[in-house]
């Protein structure tokens, strides 16, 4: 099997009782089947915490019950207690792999990173130089699937050129984003209606050359306040991070004094970023402009966020990580602003190239 996975996916290494967050405040961890078997086996006083802390959530998943909404292994010094009494392998599956991501195409599968851990994004938004891709074996078995290779292979290429777009450093980060969704818009009823030979043509297109249209307030604010909406009618991790977007709501960053020039390539890495991580999952519903249209209203909060509090790095990855951890976490978040996207018209590919000429 062939595994892609981003130049620095293997830098990354759990830092443990040093990390600020730790992945399982806040989460109730589901268990896999594979490891409550195992848990059944443990035997004195920590198998009957196992046996007492297991429970059925609301959707139906065996989880490890939060207590003051932490994870209940998780010691006051940061350290886990499962993988202290039982050891690495002890751990469930949620847990052996965070912040790990990995998407399975047949022969092929993707690894990267999630955002939404802080050495995670530390490591993501640490160097200037573009990310690149790399590919090698893996001694892992094909998983079965039905996906279609001829979409497979056209939304592969169709990435690349995304990517390609997304970071050449000739155009600032807002043509760039601009560029993509307009690439993004292009190809994306070729990919509903499998017309994959029009998509050709796209790819070989000049996307920065399309005319830039003046930015409206007036347009903007009907925009912004729908994507508040949505982003704050989420389920919370944290009730502060309903604070934080309100008070970004209301920046007006089209005229602060945040300057985002000498750090644009981190929001370019912050693109490429959700472009890797969903781009190829159109293969499997084949609705790319959600995805693409997810990426850019991201990129918009995000600024906001960072601009309401003129953020320097350090603080701008926080905002970042923590935006990953509230809304990509979730599968009712995701699902909820997908379909909002899909629906509403204040996500359009023109009111999102406005908002993104905010700045
Ligand atoms: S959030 Fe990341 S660094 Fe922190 S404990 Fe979890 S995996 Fe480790």
């Amino acid at each position: 099997m062939k595994n892609t996975f981003p130049n620095y996916y293997k830098s990354f290494s759990c830092i443990a009782d040093k990390c600020p967050d730790t992945c399982c405040a806040g989460w109730a961890v589901v268990a896999d089947e594979e490891s409550l078997k195992k848990y059944k086996n443990v035997s004195g006083a920590f198998g009957q915490k196992i046996t007492d802390v297991i429970s059925v959530d609301c959707d139906g998943d065996t989880v490890f019950t939060p207590v003051n909404n932490r994870c209940p292994f998780l010691l006051d010094s940061g350290l886990c207690e499962m993988y202290i009494e039982l050891g690495h392998e002890s751990l469930c599956c949620t847990c052996r792999q965070y912040p790990r991501h990995i998407t399975y195409f047949g022969a092929r599968s993707e690894t990267g990173l999630s955002l939404s851990c802080p050495e995670a994004a530390r490591i993501i938004m640490q160097s200037s130089e573009p990310i690149t891709f790399e590919t090698e074996n893996t001694l892992d078995f094909p998983q079965p699937t039905d996906i279609e290779p001829e979409l497979y292979f056209t939304l592969l290429d169709a990435r690349k050129k995304a990517i390609d777009i997304l970071q050449n450093r000739d155009f600032s980060i807002n043509q760039r984003i601009c560029a993509f969704l307009l690439f993004s818009q292009d190809i994306a009823p070729h990919i509903k209606h499998s017309g994959y030979k029009q998509i050709k043509n796209a790819i070989n297109t000049d996307y920065f050359t399309k005319e830039k249209s003046a930015y409206s307030q007036r347009r903007a604010n009907g925009a912004i306040k729908k994507y508040f909406s949505d982003f704050t009618n989420l389920e919370m991790l944290e009730p502060s991070w309903k604070d934080a977007l309100l008070s970004a709501q209301d920046e007006d960053i089209s005229c602060s004094a945040y300057e985002t020039k000498s750090f644009e390539w981190e929001y370019e890495h912050l693109m490429v970023y959700f472009v890797f991580r969903y781009f190829m999952t159109a293969v499997f519903d084949k609705d790319l402009l959600t995805k693409a249209k997810f990426a850019a209203a991201s990129f918009i909060i995000i600024r906001k966020l960072h601009a309401c509090e003129n953020a320097e790095k350090e603080r701008r990855t926080q905002i970042t990580q923590r935006f990953s951890k509230e809304v990509e976490h979730s599968a009712d978040n995701m699902d909820y602003l997908h379909k909002s996207m899909k629906k509403s018209r204040f996500y359009s590919i023109q009111n999102l190239i406005n908002l993104i000429w905010e700045k």
